[in-house]
């Protein structure tokens, strides 16, 4: 199992790691998003910014302001997990013009949300792709006639036991 926290998810996005990834709320674990609906990380707001998200997360109806920071001015409706109920991020209605690209997108707080990357760890591929190179894989059919060839001699050899 592998977790990452904001940071490495960075080091392993400069690293060209590329495997998918669910992220999840922090409170519960529940699965929110994942990566296949990321666009980037906010660093000023310490927001993750994705265009989709999972039902599990609930859109309030009422129209925030915000009235201080870099979103002053902005509106927003708070996003909340379903499960635990805690506040989880903010979809922006209305923005400053520097941050116009994350406006209508769901942007959850880094401290609420964790990842799980799917796929083996570098450690783990580079020890398979060794034994790949070592092991003549199968396929199922090969699989499926050499049971067979097995199964056909052991009887045979039950047979001959049992003369
Ligand atoms: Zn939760």
């Amino acid at each position: 199992m592998t977790s990452v926290n904001e940071e490495q998810g960075k080091e392993a996005e400069a690293e060209g790691v590329s495997n998918p990834y669910v992220t999840f709320c922090k409170g519960c674990r529940i699965i929110i998003a994942d990566s296949f609906t990321f666009l980037g990380f906010e660093d000023n707001l310490k927001m993750a910014i994705f265009y989709d998200k999972s039902d599990e997360i609930l859109c309030g109806d009422e129209l925030n302001l915000a009235k201080d920071g870099i979103d002053s001015g902005s509106t927003f409706k708070l996003l909340t997990c379903s499960v635990c109920k805690i506040e989880i991020g903010r979809i922006y209605n209305s923005t400053p013009q520097a941050l116009d690209t994350i406006r209508d997108c769901y942007a959850f707080y880094n401290d609420m949300i964790d990842h799980y990357i799917l796929g083996p760890s570098p450690e783990a591929a580079s020890k398979y792709r060794y034994r790949e190179q070592i092991m003549d894989t199968p396929t199922a059919h090969g699989l499926l006639v050499h049971t067979r060839k097995g199964l056909r001699h052991n009887t045979l050899y039950v047979n001959c036991m049992s003369v």
